[in-house]
């Protein structure tokens, strides 16, 4: 086996790259990627670096001298157009033909858009995914402005707590009758919900959006769906993303909500793997499909093993963050399925909640309490459960959990 190609130079793709050399992989390796800059982290675009606290530089994943060193080809601002399975072929928007014996498909996901007719087209109106959208929407983040987020999903929260930080209106609109219904529990809605009033956001639950209204192609307002009108001087849409996979469905590969690839990573196409945002893959007898940092990165690194023969099932740890203001939520495990929620207080504000189904854990949300998150992601990782009523008392120490 002489080429690997990789398409997508997001973190998945970057991972996988990555790996294959420090598995020993020596043949030509080509990554593709459509945005017109390196692979770099994406979390940082709604928090730090949107706030300015953060600069370009260090947003890359590796610099530019790592890929020349590892002998890995960065075609940059290339769109592929088609993938052959059959003549074992990509080809690119500009008519040239790259040869694989091995295909990698990172493609993530895009951002879910407002349709065009209710505005979502407006000159004013961003989406929060990549490097450029963030550089798009920076200027306006300026005392004074007001803006409309919609969405309260962890893309929302942390823009509307930056644009908050700088001083903007911050109005947010979340047609689910709760913020982060789709990802957490009430108790983790009513902190942060909490959290952003403290800080002038007002949050509109069970409020959807009837339509951004503009003059000549800019916004300036919004029609709510109770009929309240606001004056806006932004908005931006933090509705979900959905997996990419235009390009694989195209060539003939099984889609179902994601790529579908099997516990190692291969699709249904002879030679072809998926790995991060864009893959379903099954765990536990379901198809689950994972939107974090950690999946892109160890669902890429066990794919670039399987691609060299290493035969191993995906197994995946699940973590997630986010900051907003002073806080750092971290996350450990799924919840999926959750029964019920015990909470542990902690000092000073801190606490977290602890995802059950009957006597197992699941998960749990530590907000400011880094060592519940610890502890709670050492049991989940090794299929460990806790006692909750250890767990729901402020004086007993988790430690002892881990023990035995
Ligand atoms: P993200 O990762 O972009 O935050 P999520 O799916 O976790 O994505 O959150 C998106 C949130 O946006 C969900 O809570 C969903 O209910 C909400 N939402 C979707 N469509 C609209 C809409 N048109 N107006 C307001 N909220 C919406």
């Amino acid at each position: 086996m002489t080429d690997i190609v990789v398409i997508g130079a997001g973190q998945a793709g970057a991972s996988l790259v990555a790996k294959l050399r420090t598995e020993g992989f020596d043949g030509n390796i080509t990554l593709i990627g459509a945005e017109d800059v390196p692979p770099y982290q994406r979390p940082p675009l709604s928090k730090a670096y949107l706030l300015g606290e953060m600069e370009e530089s260090r947003l890359y994943l590796r610099p530019h001298s790592f890929y020349d060193d590892k002998r890995i080809t960065l075609k940059l601002g290339a769109s592929v157009e088609a993938i052959d399975t059959d003549a074992r072929t990509v080809a690119l928007e500009t008519g040239e033909t790259v040869p694989y014996d091995q295909l990698a498909l990172t493609t993530g996901s895009t951002p879910r858009r407002l349709p065009d007719e209710i505005g979502g087209g407006l000159k004013g109106v961003y989406e929060m995914r990549t490097l450029r959208d963030a550089d798009g929407m920076a200027p306006d983040f300026a005392e004074g402005k007001r803006a409309l987020i919609v969405g309260g999903g962890y893309i929302g929260l942390e823009a509307a707590a930056v644009a908050a930080k700088r001083g903007v209106q911050v109005t947010l609109v979340e047609t689910a009758d709760r913020i982060l219904q789709r990802v957490a529990c009430p108790e983790t809605s009513d902190f942060f919900r909490k959290l952003h009033h403290g800080h002038g956001v007002e949050i509109r639950e069970g409020t959807g959006l009837a339509r951004l209204t503009g003059t000549d192609g800019v916004l300036t307002g919004a029609v709510l769906s109770d009929g309240q009108e606001l004056e806006l001087d932004f908005a931006i849409v933090g509705i979900g993303i959905a997996p990419a996979t235009t390009l694989a469905e195209a060539s003939g590969l099984e889609v179902d909500n994601g790529i579908r690839v099997d516990a190692q990573g291969r699709t249904s196409a002879p030679g072809v793997w998926a790995a991060g945002d864009c893959a379903s893959f099954p765990r536990r007898g379901q198809w689950i499909r994972l939107e974090s940092v950690q999946n892109a990165i160890d669902q890429a690194e066990a794919v670039a093993a399987n691609m060299l023969g290493a035969g191993t099932d995906y197994d995946p740890k699940p973590w997630f963050w986010s900051d907003q203001y002073d806080v750092k939520l971290q996350i450990a495990g799924l919840n999926v399925g959750y029964d019920r929620v015990v909470v542990r207080p902690g000092e000073g504000g801190s606490v977290s909640h602890w995802y059950y189904a009957g006597d197992t854990l699941l998960a749990v949300d530590a907000m400011n309490a880094a060592r519940d998150y610890m502890v709670g992601k050492r049991l989940i990782d090794g299929g460990r459960t806790a006692d909750p009523a250890l767990v729901a008392d402020p004086e007993a120490d988790l430690k002892q959990l881990l023990k035995g």
